[in-house]
C-alpha cells in the first residue's frame, strides 16, 4: 500500500510511519530526514536545504520535488511506502500525481492526523532523538522520557534536539504548514482516500486508528 501521512509538524507522522514500518514493512519516505542526512553529510542539497530548515520555510520545490521522486523510483519502495512530510504544497502534490499517474500508480490511504496547536508546541520542545548513526531512537521529555536524561534507553547514546526544534522557527513551521500543507487535504479528499484521526490521543491508539483504516483497504 502507498499511505500518505499528513498533518502539522509535531503530529506524530515521524513517530506512526517508524510502527508502519516495523509491522508491515513499507520503507517510510521522510523527505525531511532525507534533507537532515543530506546537511549532515555536508553535500550540495544539504548546504541547499540548511538556511531554509533553520527558518522553518519550505526548501524550495525544484529541489525537494527531485530527491522525493529518485526515492520513489527506489525497488525497496515497489511494494508500497509510507510517505512522511511529503508533498508538503500544491506544487509538490501536482508533481506527486504526475509522478503517479505516468507509473500507473496511485495513494491508497491519506492519513490526515489532527491536532491542537498548543499540544504541538509541546510535543515539539520535548522531543529528543539519539544521535547515534542508525539508531533511531526517538523519546519526549514530558510524553516518553527517557530512563537517564538525554541518554537513549536503546543504545546508551546521547540525545539531541533537531536544531528547527526551537520555538521561534517552530511558530513559523505552523504557519507555513496552515498555508502551504493544510489545504492539501482538500486537494485528496474528493479521491475518498482521506481519513481523519485523532493525534492528540496516546501515540498506541493513533495507531491503532490508523491499523484499522489499513486493515479495512487490505480487506
Ligand atoms: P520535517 O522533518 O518533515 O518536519 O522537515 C523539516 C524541515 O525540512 C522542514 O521545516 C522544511 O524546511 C524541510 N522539508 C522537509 N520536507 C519538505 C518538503 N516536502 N518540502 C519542502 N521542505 C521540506
Amino acid at each position: 500500500m502507498n499511505l500518505l501521512l499528513l498533518g502539522p509538524p509535531g503530529a506524530g507522522k515521524g513517530t506512526q510511519a517508524k510502527r508502519l514500518v516495523a509491522e508491515y514493512g513499507w520503507p517510510q519516505v521522510s523527505t525531511g530526514d532525507m534533507l537532515r542526512e543530506a546537511r549532515a553529510a555536508g553535500t550540495p542539497l544539504g548546504k541547499q536545504a540548511a538556511s531554509y530548515m533553520d527558518a522553518g520555510e519550505l526548501v524550495p520545490a525544484s529541489v525537494v520535488i527531485g530527491v522525493a521522486k529518485e526515492r520513489l523510483m527506489g525497488s525497496d519502495v515497489a511494494g508500497g511506502y509510507v510517505l512522511d512530510g511529503f508533498p508538503r504544497n500544491r506544487e509538490q502534490a501536482e508533481a506527486l500525481d504526475e509522478f503517479l499517474t505516468e507509473r500507473a500508480e496511485s495513494l491508497d490511504l491519506v492519513v490526515n492526523i489532527r491536532v491542537d496547536p498548543d499540544v504541538i508546541v509541546k510535543r515539539i520542545l520535548g522531543r529528543r532523538a539519539c544521535a547515534a548513526p542508525d539508531c533511531g531512537g526517538d523519546f519526549n521529555v514530558y510524553f516518553n522520557p527517557p530512563a537517564a536524561e538525554e541518554i537513549c534507553d536503546d543504545c546508551g547514546g546521547g540525545l539531541v534536539r533537531r536544531s528547527d526544534d526551537n520555538e521561534e522557527t517552530i511558530l513559523n513551521r505552523l504557519d507555513v504548514y496552515r498555508r502551504e500543507t493544510e489545504p492539501l487535504i482538500e486537494h485528496y479528499r474528493p479521491s475518498g482516500k482521506v481519513v481523519d484521526i485523532d493525534g492528540a490521543a496516546e501515540p498506541d491508539e493513533v495507531y491503532g486508528a490508523i491499523k484499522a483504516e489499513i486493515e479495512k483497504r487490505r480487506g
